[in-house]
This record gives structure tokens, sequence and C-alpha cells, in this order.
């Protein structure tokens, strides 16, 4: 068609105002709660009884960043804890006003210095998770959505993806077999106070919180504690952090020397300095990836989710599932039923993990979405353990363990199809 008449030239105009004038404003707020334990309780950094703690470095928080435009309303929460249940989750979901259950997403940062959040029975099947202090969380992930809600404001995005240099994550089992890409989404206040002031940085990155682990009398968020302070105290607002595809075995790269995989660990640095040096460096590459990022005036967002079947074939999975008093209930027998989401945030596109996810199904995944800034939120919604490949599950030696903490052969399959399907069947994210 062309447009060469006045007339047509005056039509266009006109369009392209009212375009302008109906574009749906975007509104971004976040909180958040501490849920630190006091007194102090045991800390779990997997399956087995929690160790007692004596001490505490930082705060455990829930951190909540909600997003709205016209009807769509979402919000993305971290918790500091090895793993959040959805048995957890639906019971903040249920406190939560103004925002349908399915488009809230709550992940876990994968510190193994916080309290057992599953209730891992032993093998009499006694556990040690303190219920009150979870109904507690509960309460404050909820919270902390909720006054999120009441502080949405309207707001411009940075959205970048990029690779993060230095020191910071590594793959135990085989070094360079990790995923360097940081994803980072910055909301800016677009009036009032704090107009061109961040409400919130959102960091992205596939690591294991586990400098410190729970061998060591110590509750921590290990080394998202200090990524938190350093982001707030660097570009304001609040700073939440979402883990990616970290399973087999993505790690803190604290070793003190480079050389040989599975170096024993008197040659790292477990320490809370090391938590600070790399909870610091992540955060200073985030914001360097984000700082460079084009202002989106007027970006687009989506959110969507289905529920999908993941059978458990593992029996050691079926006894925790089973004993756990956080009574999981199975829809189907042996099968568990897990929400996944997909977001588009301006340019990015966003699937949830329910899980730990290896670095190459973390690949596989983020190659099919459609936007050059993919990112993952892995244990998402559920935690599940490890998704292995199936040609890898059972595989080499090294994946004896990851394969025994997994639910079986095709969760990772499973989870692979359905993510591409959800892919195919949705909207791609705006490139603007
Ligand atoms: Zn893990």
């Amino acid at each position: 068609m062309k447009f060469s008449t006045p007339l047509n030239l005056f039509i266009l105009l006109f369009l392209c105002l009212f375009t302008q004038a109906t574009a749906q404003t975007l509104r971004v707020g976040a909180a958040v709660r501490v849920i630190t334990p006091d007194p102090l309780l045991p800390v779990s950094g997997g399956i087995g009884t929690p160790k007692p703690s004596v001490e505490k470095k930082g705060d455990l928080f829930a951190r909540a960043m909600v997003f709205e435009q016209g009807n769509t309303r979402f919000a993305i929460v971290n918790v500091d804890n090895l793993g959040w249940t959805s048995v957890l989750g639906n019971k903040s979901r249920a406190l939560i006003k103004g925002i349908a259950p399915e488009n809230i997403l709550i992940g876990a940062t994968h510190t193994h210095s916080a309290p057992d959040a599953y209730g891992f029975p032993d093998a009499t099947g006694k556990n040690f998770a303190d219920l009150k202090y979870l109904d507690r969380c509960v309460q404050q992930i909820a919270d902390a959505v909720n006054e999120a809600i009441t502080k949405l404001e309207p707001a411009a995005l940075k959205v970048n993806v990029e690779e993060a240099k230095g020191k910071i994550a590594y793959n135990y089992y085989a070094p360079a077999l990790y995923d360097p890409r940081c994803g980072v989404i910055q909301a800016i206040a677009t009036t009032g106070a704090h107009q061109g002031k961040a409400i919130a940085t959102l960091v992205n990155y596939a690591i294991h919180p586990e400098v410190i682990g729970s061998g060591r009398g110590i509750l921590s968020p290990d080394l998202c504690g200090p990524l938190y302070s350093r982001i707030e105290a660097q570009a304001g607002g609040v700073a939440l952090f979402m883990n990616g595809a970290q399973g087999g075995m993505v790690t803190a790269d604290t070793r003190l020397e480079y050389g040989k995989e599975g170096q024993s660990s008197q040659k790292e640095a477990n320490t809370w300095e090391e938590c600070i040096r790399i909870g610091e460096l992540l955060a200073d590459e985030a914001l360097r990836i984000i700082n460079k990022a084009p202002v989106l005036d007027s970006p687009s967002i989506y959110c969507t989710s289905k529920m999908i079947d993941l059978p458990v074939d593992s029996e050691m999975m079926r006894y925790i599932l089973t004993k756990s008093p956080l009574k999981y209930e199975y829809k189907k027998p042996n099968t568990v039923s897990t929400q996944l989401n997909l977001l588009n945030i301006g340019p990015a596109q966003i699937l949830t993990v329910p899980g730990e996810a290896l670095p190459n199904v973390g690949y596989y995944v983020k190659r099919h979405m459609a936007t050059k800034m993919p990112f993952l939120f892995g244990l998402t919604n559920d935690a599940f353990g490890y998704m292995l490949a199936k040609v890898d599950y059972n595989s080499f030696k090294r994946y004896d363990y990851v394969t025994r903490t997994s639910l079986g052969e095709m969760t990772a399959e499973i989870y692979m199809d359905q993510a591409l399907q959800l892919i195919q069947v949705s909207p791609k994210p705006v490139l603007k």
C-alpha cells in the first residue's frame, strides 16, 4: 500500500498517534521480607538430616517483583532456600490477592545453608523440618507479593543477556561445561519522586550457592546475600536472583588453583569472604551487562502457564514424597504435576524449570526460545531434583549422584518436549 496523497498521510499520522495513546502502560512494583529464623534452625544441603547452625552470615529473604500491563499481571518471587515445593508455594498463592495463582512464579535460590523446606525423612521415616517456620515463610512470601502490588508504578525496562566474566562459576564434573550467560531485567520508574531510578533488578544466572554449604554450623543465603546488597547499593531498588540450569554440577568457582576436576576441599575457599567475592563479582557483571542496554519505554509483557506431569520412577524420590510432613498429594499414582510458566518481558523470553536441569538441557531449551535473550528460571514452582537427558541418565559414574536424585530417566525429556510446545503456541517476545 502506498501513502502518497495528503489524506493518506493524515490517516497514517492519526493511526500512529492513536497507537501511541492506547499503548498500555507497564507498571512494576517490588518488595522484600526477611525470613531468617530466630532462633536459628538447622540447615539442609540436600537429602539427609539437617545440621545444626550456631551462627548466621547474612539474612534469608523472600523477594518479589510484580509486573502489570492492562489485564496481565504476574509475580516473580525468589526464596533463599534449597528448594521450595508447590505444596508451600500454593499456600502462598492462596494468600495473594489480585494475581491468578498460575501467574505467580516462586523460585528457590538453592542456598545450601537454610532450613529444610522439604521435610526430608530419614531411614526410619522421621523428619526434622520446622513446620511453624515454613508457615511463617508462606505468609511472608504472600506479604511480599501483596506489598509489591500496592507499590506498582509506571516503569520502563532495560533487558540484556551477556556472558558474565571472571571467576564466578564452573562445572565441578567437567570445568568448561556450564552456561556463562547472565540475564538481567531492570525496571526503572518513569514518574514520581524516584523517576529514573531502579525499582528492581533481576539477575538470572546458573550456579550452586554452596560456598558455605550445610556442614559448617552457619545459616546463610550464601553468595546471594552479597549479590543483593551490592546491586541495591549500586543501582537502588530491590535485587532479585533467579537461578538457572545449574544441575550436574555447576557450582561457585571457589578453586584456589585451576586444574583437575573434582579437586579436594583443601584447595577451595569455602568462606563467607568468598561468598562476598563471588556475589559482588556477579552483581558487578550483572550491572555492567544491564547498564549498556537501551531503555525500553513501552515494552510488552505476556504470561502463560500449563501443568505438566512427570512420572516418579525413583524409589527414593517416592519415599521422600510419601513420608514428607508436607503431605504432597499425587493427582495420579506416582506422578507429580507441576506448573510450567512462559513469560515475555520486552525482548526477553523466560521459561521456568521445576528442578535442577543439567546445563546441556538448559542450552537446548534456550536455543529453541523465540529470542536472543533467553532466560531460564531453575528450581521454580517446584524443585524435584536433577533433570538429566535420557542419554545422560545412569551413564558416567560421575552421574551416579544426579541420577539417584532425579525423578527418573524421562524427566528432562518430558520437560523439554513440553517447554518447546509452550514456546510454539506462545507469542514471540516483542523486540523493542
Ligand atoms: Zn543442587
